[in-house]
């Protein structure tokens, strides 16, 4: 093969309590793979730092004074995980072949990088890291999730099942990636659209090591909230139908009350009155609420700002 570069891409926000630990790891996986040949070059690894609050700058950059194979990136604030790991993948292309990403807790097996850059080798463009089972989710995180993607499927978007953001992708998968312009990005969402040839990696998910999980309830509603309304509208389709099984239902209880007119039967009919005010009028809003969502979302890509904003780099 002809020069093959790896570089693995590691968003990091507030990790002071594992980051040392994890790229101590990842440099040793790298040295592994730099064994077999399959890579004529060295990898690296390149950690943005999301905006971190804590120690985590200062721990990338001590890490990248003792082994220039560590680079880093500081946001100026916090933008999110998935912009984080835009950032990444942009710096990365510029000089590797292949990208892997990969939370900065470790928590899905770092070991498998080796296994998905020889998926690369025989030829894989983008290769998943998917996982054996979800024992290691607390039961709500699990029920939560699965319903999450079944839902997201009856909308139309299918995703890679139990598939998050471990994967490493080529260069020319990763440059694809980066033409999509959107400011409201699921990644995960994105990658199937690309197309290339797909391979995958399985492996079973540990807890974290140390430290919480830097995706607190109301963080993870919005991004399920976003996946759902960046890559379908179907929402909107559904409102014009509850707009129209509605408006069959009235056309229906309009022939129901001539008819009891008719036969002299009165219809005192206050409570049917205030259900079905109070019903259409909880459907009007959340009908509204929706087409608010995605006219929200394309004032934000209409305005074109930039997705995040680098601080310094380190190279
Ligand atoms: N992360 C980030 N920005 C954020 C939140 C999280 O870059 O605003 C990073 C975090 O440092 C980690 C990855 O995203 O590397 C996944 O977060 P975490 O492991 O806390 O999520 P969980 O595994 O609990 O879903
Ligand atoms: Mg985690």
């Amino acid at each position: 093969m002809a020069t093959q570069k790896l570089t693995i891409v590691v968003p990091a926000f507030n990790e002071e309590e594992v980051l040392t630990d994890s790229v101590q790891k990842l440099l040793a996986i790298e040295e592994k793979i730099a064994q077999t040949n399959v890579l004529s070059q060295r990898a690296d690894v390149l950690i943005v730092d999301d905006g971190s609050r804590d120690h985590t700058w200062p721990i990338i950059e001590k890490l990248h004074r003792t082994n220039s194979r560590v680079r880093g990136i500081r946001f100026s604030r916090n933008f999110g995980h998935q912009f984080a790991l835009i950032a990444g993948i942009q710096e990365a292309v510029k000089t590797a072949d292949m990208i892997v990403t990969i939370d900065a807790d470790l928590q899905d097996d770092p070991t498998k990088i080796a296994e998905m850059v020889a998926k690369y080798a025989e030829g894989a463009d983008i290769v998943y890291g998917v996982r054996n089972n979800r024992d290691t989710d607390s039961w709500f995180k699990r029920t939560t999730a699965q319903g999450y993607y079944k839902l997201l499927g009856l909308l139309g978007v299918h995703l890679v099942p139990n598939h998050a953001d471990f994967r490493l992708m080529s260069k020319r998968a990763a440059e694809t990636l980066l033409t999509y312009p959107e400011r409201n990005v699921f990644i995960r969402g994105l990658i199937p659209k690309l197309g290339f040839t797909t391979d995958a990696v399985y492996y079973k998910r540990t807890p974290r090591m140390a430290g919480e999980s830097k995706y607190p309830l109301k963080k993870m509603l919005a991004f399920a909230w976003d996946g759902i309304t960046s890559l379908t509208i179907a929402p909107v389709r559904l409102i014009l139908l509850l707009g129209t099984l509605s408006c069959l239902l009235a056309v229906g209880m309009v022939v129901y009350a001539v008819v009891m007119k008719l036969l002299g039967l009165t219809v005192h009919g206050w409570s049917s009155l205030m259900v079905s005010l109070w019903f259409v009028g909880g459907v009007q809003m959340i009908s509204l609420g929706v087409i608010g969502e995605y006219i929200g979302k394309l004032m934000t890509e209409v305005k074109q700002r930039p997705r995040y904003t680098i601080q310094t780099i380190l190279n």
